[in-house]
């Protein structure tokens, strides 16, 4: 919907090239888009020269009018960025890497607080010593899945209850104009320990 020429460098063969992208992206108007964004497809094109893969990044906007949220990619973040704002009543994150924009779809499609599943995570790299991350939520049997980074993914489940129970102790005020970072590290600032 608003494109940019990104800048390719190929590091195996040094062909240089560009490449049309897009900067804003309105999920409802581009399926397509929203599936590369989700298989990591989105930022990876093939060397037209020796057909090696090339990785770019550039900051992104991703707009999802039907779940209400939008997600600022921000690869390149310094601290004096000006803030941005939208008087949109949408939940509005900031991201800084490509996985995380990923896991942050999912987590807000699927209508789940955001802070509450960072702090699962926290619980279960604590219990497995690695990486995890959200995958989805099955409803109909109340488990949330999440499954390790590294290696060949291994499934986790956590009851929904104890979703559910976090999430009371969750304050997090969702008309603020400005887009929160909600990460590891942040997701404290948002919940009450008891
Ligand atoms: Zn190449």
């Amino acid at each position: 919907m608003k494109s940019i020429l990104a800048q390719l460098h190929c590091r195996y063969c040094g062909y240089q090239t560009h490449k049309k992208s897009e900067t804003l992206v309105l999920s409802a108007f581009e399926p397509k888009l929203r599936e590369d964004i989700l298989t990591d497809r989105f930022f990876h094109h093939e060397c037209p020269c020796c057909h090696k893969h090339i990785s770019f990044q550039h900051p992104l906007l991703y707009q999802d009018d039907k779940h209400r949220f939008i997600v600022l990619l921000q690869p390149h973040f310094k601290e004096d960025l000006p803030e941005l704002q939208t008087t949109l009543a949408y939940r509005k994150r900031m991201v800084f890497t490509n996985e995380e924009l990923m896991e942050k779809i999912r987590i807000l499609e699927d209508g789940m607080n955001d802070v509450v599943i960072e702090h699962l995570k926290f619980l279960l790299v604590e219990k497995l010593q690695q990486k995890v991350r959200y995958y989805d939520a099955d409803l109909a049997s109340d488990t949330l899945w999440f499954e390790t980074v590294q290696g060949d993914p291994e499934w986790k489940a956590i009851p929904q209850s104890t979703y559910k129970t976090m999430e009371k102790r969750c304050h997090l005020d969702e008309n603020d104009r400005n887009f929160i970072v909600i990460n590891a590290d942040s997701y404290k600032n948002f919940i009450e320990f008891r």
